[in-house]
């Protein structure tokens, strides 16, 4: 049964696109069948991301030991040059790799309320943020005694720019918001944002955890001050690898983090007596990074500068929409509601479905369909397309499963207890 987009257009489709070839560049062998469509979540292993890690381990650790240290020293900036020049619209010089995005969160927050202007003693943040964000930005409003605004975002819409102006005001220190919701996929307008938190003269930190690799980023062209995002999810940089943190160049001598560390510190190997943390983008690390996960960053950008944002982009609207044009042919008779913008331009990559049994399909696409999709509270199931591997067949096939799962009711064996991990 095909209803008008039979498998063979996402054949054709997958036929001529230009941007089919980058799958090559990943580890998808010996998964027959098998479909993955939760790459904001846990982004795919590039092919050559074993070898290279085998070299750095027997080269860079195993022959080289502590020498090494004088290539690895480098790698915290050069890797964040990279993210700038090809995926931030950031300058050289303003993006470092460090720590998780929750520390580098606490840290570049900390820093911009250190240097607001003490009358100034509210933090705005979006009720519908991932909860990370919400949970650092209580602490550290518990911890300074300051006034914490939750805006109310609509849930598959999310945030709208009147809820946010209606909020700014003279006592607004810092405004948190993600560029691209976590459940919903909403993409935020960051040039007026910026714009709209900068008239009021409140600091503004993004984070853009789920629209670095996804979405172009032009932070420097659209004003941005502060940000922060994750690798592991469309940098695909490997499970726990370490989060970027990029702060506008002119700020950098302003402002101070919290946490000070030796790798902040002028002349760091001269040990000494005192902190006294260098002027550069570095002020903002810590210590030592995990030099392993770090280098698994390294072949990860390789394949995704050669792709270029651009063309990415494109690509992931073309299979968001196919995505969403299925789902309304085939589910919802099932009673599948579209839980995100329905304009592309308005999205990241993934799209959300409400659906009241969302978590045992979600299961039961995973272990009756060999389809990994995700499952978010309270009733969202997420499909993330990922240009640089996905296909318009996978795709096709995918939703035809969840067809399937839906008509059998399959997802009934499955147990509505929630895992410890969704
Ligand atoms: C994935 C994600 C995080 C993850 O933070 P970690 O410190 O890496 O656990 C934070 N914020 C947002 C918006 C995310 O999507």
């Amino acid at each position: 049964m095909d209803d008008g987009f039979p498998r063979s257009r996402a054949v054709a489709l997958d036929a001529e696109d230009p941007m089919a070839g980058f799958r090559d560049h990943f580890l998808t062998q010996g998964e027959p069948g098998f479909i993955y469509l939760d790459g904001n979540s846990l982004g795919r292993l590039p092919a050559a991301v074993p070898a290279f890690l085998d070299q750095v381990v027997r080269d860079g650790w195993g022959r080289g030991l502590v020498r090494s240290w004088e290539t690895w020293i480098g790698w915290s900036r050069s890797l964040g040059d990279r993210l700038a020049a090809h995926l931030l619209g950031a300058h050289q010089g303003e993006v470092v790799l460090s720590d998780s995005t929750s520390v580098n969160l606490y840290k570049l927050a900390a820093a911009a309320l250190d240097a607001a202007p003490p009358e100034r003693r509210t933090i705005v943040i979006d009720g519908e943020d991932f909860p990370t964000n919400r949970y650092i930005m209580q602490g550290l409003a518990e911890q300074r005694g300051l006034r914490l605004v939750t805006l109310r975002s609509d849930i598959d819409q999310g945030l709208y720019p009147r809820v946010l102006r209606a909020a700014l005001n003279q006592d607004v220190a810092l405004v948190v918001l993600s560029l691209v919701s976590y459940r919903c996929g909403a993409l935020l307008d960051m040039a007026a944002v910026n714009q709209a938190v900068g008239d009021a003269g409140a600091f503004m930190l993004w984070d853009l955890c789920h629209a670095a690799g996804a979405v172009p980023i032009e932070l420097h062209a659209t004003g941005a001050q502060l940000a922060v995002g994750c690798t592991y999810k469309y940098l695909n940089g490997g499970p726990g690898s370490p989060a970027f943190l990029y702060v506008r160049k002119d700020l950098q001598p302003r402002l101070r983090q919290p946490i000070w560390g030796w790798f902040g510190q002028r002349g760091q190997f001269l040990m000494g007596p005192s902190y006294e943390p260098v002027d550069e983008v570095d002020r903002f690390l810590v210590g030592t990074p995990p030099v392993l996960s770090l280098a698994a960053v390294a072949p990860a950008l390789d394949v995704i500068e050669r792709a270029g944002i651009s063309r990415l982009r494109q690509k992931a609207i073309r299979l968001g929409g196919v995505v969403v044009e299925l789902a309304d042919r085939w589910l919802s008779p099932y009673g599948f509601r579209l839980a995100s913008p329905r304009d592309p331009t308005r999205r990241g990559s993934h799209v959300s479905f409400e659906h009241p049994e969302a978590w045992r399909i979600c299961q039961a696409l995973s272990a009756e369909a060999g389809v990994v999709c995700d499952f978010r509270v309270p009733d969202r199931l997420r499909i993330a397309p990922v240009p640089l591997y996905t296909s318009f067949t996978e795709v096709w096939d995918a939703m035809d499963r969840l067809r399937d799962i839906m008509a059998s009711r399959g997802y009934q064996r499955q147990s509505a207890a929630l895992a410890r991990v969704t």
